[in-house]
This record gives structure tokens, C-alpha cells and sequence, in this order.
């Protein structure tokens, strides 16, 4: 069987929270749950962990869990129904609100300046600031539109001196740290010290989730190379990202963020919109699937689906629409788009696993081998040979079920677990039997096998053999 390199995250909601479309869902080719804590019930959440995690065990895969933090999104408050606004009507906005003004969830009054611009509802309202009395914010709407409860307010132009990590993200962290998840995904990030407050927490708990900095702000991209180098994987956050710059820098944007983070052998994963019209359609336009096979072709790490999977009337037929784009793009090597790691950019402590592991992906290359078995404890090494996007398919052998679930949001990784062994030899006569019970090769094929020599432990990688099965 052919499986697909790049991975699937998809959004798990109202339209995707059963038992049975969460199974149809992994068995379409979903790697990664994400749960997206901008809604939703910690009951809700505690139920979805649970399904994924015993479908994932039924099915027998590794399904990885997202938790998505919100951050510190500024939202409308509570509207009766939907407010249509006209272009050229005075707005004005307040955490107060008289009858006639829209209600705020957060004051931003002390931080607007007239002629700045503050967007509504994903940036499809325009309003422009008047002035400011008091708690109100006085606007002026640059074109019509409909709001309601809860949407998201942008502020481009405007510096509040806010933590990136709220409150809300710390209630929400220590639940997830609780119930286990593989990944949390930060918003609104803005510097590398930005993933400070969620990290610390992490270290405390001794739990071994993965941080994903979301760039969804000019700043993020101006401090992209700090941010890259902080952080286990980054998100191309189009959503957020296309209100807060222009949203025609976005794909030149996305393709920066796609090379550094390759140069600096992070996981990149593309998010928001690609498969919008499967909200509604079962269809996606001609449009989206170009924009997924185009991240294909960049040899992105994952593509994600969110309203698609969590709200939308298809979320089935979303993922398998994914799933077939990407094994088509796939199938044709010749529109491989290598890019070149500098290996300048390579801290000092990572060049001999680079180096290692780069050899061995050289190695099958030259002698023809499909497959590069590698054993990795935390799931370091395995990363690192995926960075590298080799020709050969990736199987990581590992031991621990977490390291497994975190691997399937890198390029092109397969894994299988064993059993941790004792002494060098059990280990090795482990890793043949899983090869062959796998079905990984066939007799004769010739596999290239990365190891270490001390077993169970992280950075010991100093082996590469060529095994004949
Ligand atoms: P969100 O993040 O869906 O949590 O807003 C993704 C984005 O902004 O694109
Ligand atoms: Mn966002």
C-alpha cells in the first residue's frame, strides 16, 4: 500500500465529534486531532480525547492529539442575532454598550488612535476609528457586512501591551496536561520569549507535549528566525495571519515560513481555507486543490482542515479529498522541490545526527533500498532524517506510544513500536522481526538500518547498516 507523506491534521467539532465519523475520519488518512479550544465545553474536549484515543487503539494507529489555545483573539460580546452593518455607518464599540453599540469582550479603548483600522467578524467588516470617548470606541464602517456573538476582532494597526499567553490558555494547558495531548498549539505568538510561560509549564507537569507556534501576526514574522529556533514545530496561521497583514503578502508570507522552517528542520504545517467550500460543497473548488498540492509540492510537513472537519456538512469527504491530492501529487517524483538544508544554520549539537542521518537517506539512494529503518527514543532522530525529505520511506521504530503519536505530524514518518530491549542483539533481531511483520520489505529488498548503540538512550545514534531481508 501506498501511504501519503504529508500529513492530515483536521479539526475535530460538532460535525466530527461522534465515535463514527471520528473512525471514518483516521481510516480517510487523518494524522493529527485537533481540538480547537476557542470552543467548546472541557466536557466536550474530555469526551473527544477519550474517542479518539480508543478508535486510535481499535483501529490499531497512531492518531496524535492538538490541543489549540486560543490566545489572546479579541471577540465581540453578545449579540442578539445578526447586526448588519452598512458601509459608511457610525459603529461604535464598548464593554459597556448602550442598546445601540456593539458589545466588547475585552477594552481596547485605552489603546485605539483615530485612523486606525479595527476588523470584525475574520476581517470581513472594516471599521474605521473616530475618535474615543471614554470606554466607547467611536468607528466609522468602511464597508457592509454581518457580525455576530463571539467573532473575532482584529487589530493590525494598533500595540496593546498584552501577555500572549492568557489566563484562559493556563486554565486550558493544565486540563490538557491532565487528560494528554501530544501537541499544544499556541496563538498570537509575537517573540520567542512568547512560548516562555507555556513551556514553563509543560517542564513542571514532566509530561513530553510538543510546542506549535502559531504565526498569525506581523511581529511573529518579523521574529520568525528566534521564534523557529524556540519552538518543536510552527503553523502557518492564514486566518488571523490575512487580517493582520495584507492579505496579499500571505502566500509569500507562507512560502518564508516554509523555508526557514525547513532550513532550521522544524515541522511546518499549513492551515485555514484549503478546503473551504467543503463547508458546504462536496466539492472543492479547482482553486483549493491547487492550493493543497501546491504545499505538497514545498514538502510542507501537514496540511490542515478546520471548519471543514469541525462544523462543516462533509467532514469525511474533506479528509479522503485531502487524502487523494496529496497521493497525487506524491506519486510523481519529478516534481520533487528540493530544498537545499545550509548547513551553517545547523546548531553544533545537531551535526552529527544531521550528518548520520543525511548519510543514510545517501546510502539508500545509491543502492537502491526503499526503506530507512531508524530507531529513535524521543523522536529526535527521525525528525531530523525527515528534514532531509528523502527519496526512501522512513520507519522509525520506536517505544513509546506519545513519540509515535508526535511523529505523525512529520514528513513522511511511519513508525512501529517495540518493545524496549535489554542488550544490542534482542534489539536488534526486534527491529528485523518488525520489519518483517510490518511488511516494511520483502525478502531480499535491501534496507538501510540507523542506530545506536546504547539502547533507550535519546542522542546515542552513531550506526548505519545495510541489512538484506
Ligand atoms: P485559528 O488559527 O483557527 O485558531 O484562528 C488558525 C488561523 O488563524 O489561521
Ligand atoms: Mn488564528
Amino acid at each position: 500500500m501506498i501511504t501519503k507523506r504529508t500529513k492530515i491534521v483536521a479539526t475535530i467539532g460538532p460535525a466530527s465529534s461522534s465515535p463514527k465519523v471520528i473512525e471514518a475520519l483516521i481510516r480517510a488518512g487523518l494524522n493529527v486531532a485537533r481540538l480547537n479550544f476557542s470552543h467548546g465545553t472541557y466536557a466536550e474536549r474530555k469526551e473527544q480525547i477519550k474517542t479518539i484515543r480508543v478508535i486510535a487503539r481499535k483501529l490499531n494507529k497512531s492518531v496524535a492529539i492538538m490541543a489549540d489555545l486560543q490566545g489572546p483573539k479579541l471577540r465581540l460580546g453578545f449579540l442578539k442575532g445578526d447586526r448588519k452593518i452598512k458601509k459608511g455607518e457610525s459603529i461604535s464599540l464598548s464593554i459597556n454598550p448602550l442598546p445601540d453599540e456593539i458589545p466588547m469582550q475585552f477594552d481596547l479603548s485605552p489603546y485605539v488612535k483615530k485612523g486606525e483600522r479595527i476588523f470584525l467578524n475574520d476581517g470581513l467588516v472594516e471599521l474605521k476609528v473616530k475618535g474615543v470617548n471614554k470606554n466607547t470606541i467611536l468607528t466609522h464602517a468602511q464597508n457592509e457586512g454581518i457580525i455576530s456573538s463571539n467573532k473575532g476582532v482584529n487589530i493590525p494597526d494598533t500595540k496593546i501591551e498584552n501577555h500572549s499567553f492568557t489566563q484562559k490558555d493556563k486554565k486550558d494547558l493544565e486540563f490538557v496536561l491532565k487528560e494528554g495531548v501530544d501537541f499544544v498549539a499556541l496563538s498570537f505568538v509575537r517573540t520567542a520569549d512568547d512560548l516562555k510561560a507555556a513551556k514553563i509549564i509543560i517542564e513542571k507537569s514532566k509530561k513530553s507535549v510538543q510546542i506549535i507556534a502559531k504565526i498569525e501576526k506581523k511581529e511573529a514574522v518579523l521574529n520568525l528566525e528566534e521564534i523557529i529556533k524556540e519552538t518543536d514545530a510552527v503553523m502557518v496561521a492564514r486566518g488571523d495571519l490575512g487580517i493582520e497583514i495584507r492579505g496579499s503578502q500571505v502566500p509569500l508570507v507562507q512560502q518564508k515560513i516554509v523555508n526557514l522552517a525547513r532550513q532550521f528542520q522544524k515541522p511546518v504545517i499549513v492551515a485555514t481555507q484549503m478546503l473551504e467550500s467543503m463547508i458546504h460543497n462536496p466539492r472543492p473548488t479547482r482553486a483549493e486543490a491547487s492550493d493543497v498540492a501546491h504545499a505538497v509540492l514545498n514538502e510542507v510537513d501537514a496540511v490542515i482542515l478546520s471548519a471543514e472537519t469541525a462544523a462543516g456538512a462533509y467532514p469525511v469527504e474533506a479528509v479522503k479529498m485531502m487524502n487523494e491530492i496529496i497521493l497525487s501529487v506524491e506519486e510523481h517524483q519529478q516534481f520533487k522541490h528540493f530544498i537545499q538544508i545550509d548547513w551553517r544554520n545547523i546548531p553544533p549539537k545537531q551535526k552529527p545526527i544531521s550528518a548520520i542521518v543525511s548519510s543514510a537517506a545517501n546510502i539508500a539512494y545509491r543502492i537502491g533500498a526503499k526503506t530507512v529503518v531508524i530507531a529513535t527514543t524521543a523522536g529526535h532522530s527521525a525528525k531530523i532524517l525527515a528534514s532531509f525529505r528523502p527519496e526512501a520511506k522512513i520507519i522509525a521504530i520506536v517505544h513509546n506510544d506519545q513519540v509515535r503519536n508526535q511523529l505523525q505530524m512529520v514528513w513522511g514518518v511511519e513508525s512501529f513500536k517495540i518493545k524496549g530491549a535489554k542488550n544490542y542483539n534482542i534489539f536488534w533481531k526486534e527491529v528485523i522481526s518488525a520489519i518483517k511483520k510490518n511488511k516494511v520489505a520483502e525478502k531480499d529488498d535491501k534496507v538501510v538500518i540507523v542506530s545506536g548503540s546504547l539502547i533507550g538512550v535519546s542522542g546515542t545514534t552513531d550506526t548505519i547498516k545495510i541489512v538484506t531481508i
